[in-house]
């Protein structure tokens, strides 16, 4: 692969990071929403220490290339007490989140697939 091409491959990459990281605040702001009645925008101390734990494994993820959904990865940085509640809060909100933010949501699954 040629310079040009490494460049814009690393460009896509991290552009797939902070689009990732975004996604992942939006979807614990409607869990913490909806689970723990806070205002839109807005995050309780757990759930906003959810989110920082999660933008910081994103920030570092070595398969940010390649992956797909954290929940198919073979490393599983997490550990064990917070990949539980982000399984959770996954599985809560990501249906919500196709009401709340359809073209974002549907962005991020085909980010998450096409690289
Ligand atoms: S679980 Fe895997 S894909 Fe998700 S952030 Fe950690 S290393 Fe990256
Ligand atoms: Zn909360």
């Amino acid at each position: 692969m040629d310079r040009r091409n490494v460049q814009k491959r690393e460009n896509r990459v991290e552009k797939k990071r902070l689009f990732e990281c975004d996604m992942v605040l939006e979807i614990i702001s409607v869990y913490c929403h909806r689970k723990h009645g806070t205002q839109k925008g807005e995050l309780c101390s757990d759930c906003r220490a959810l989110s920082l734990y999660a933008k910081d494994r994103i920030e570092k993820c070595p398969r940010m290339a390649e992956k797909t959904f954290c929940s198919a990865c073979p490393i599983h940085c997490y550990d064990r007490e917070r990949r539980a509640k982000i399984r959770e809060v996954m599985g809560y909100a990501s249906p919500w989140m196709l009401i709340y933010h359809p073209m974002q949501f549907l962005r991020h699954v085909w980010y998450s697939w096409k690289t």
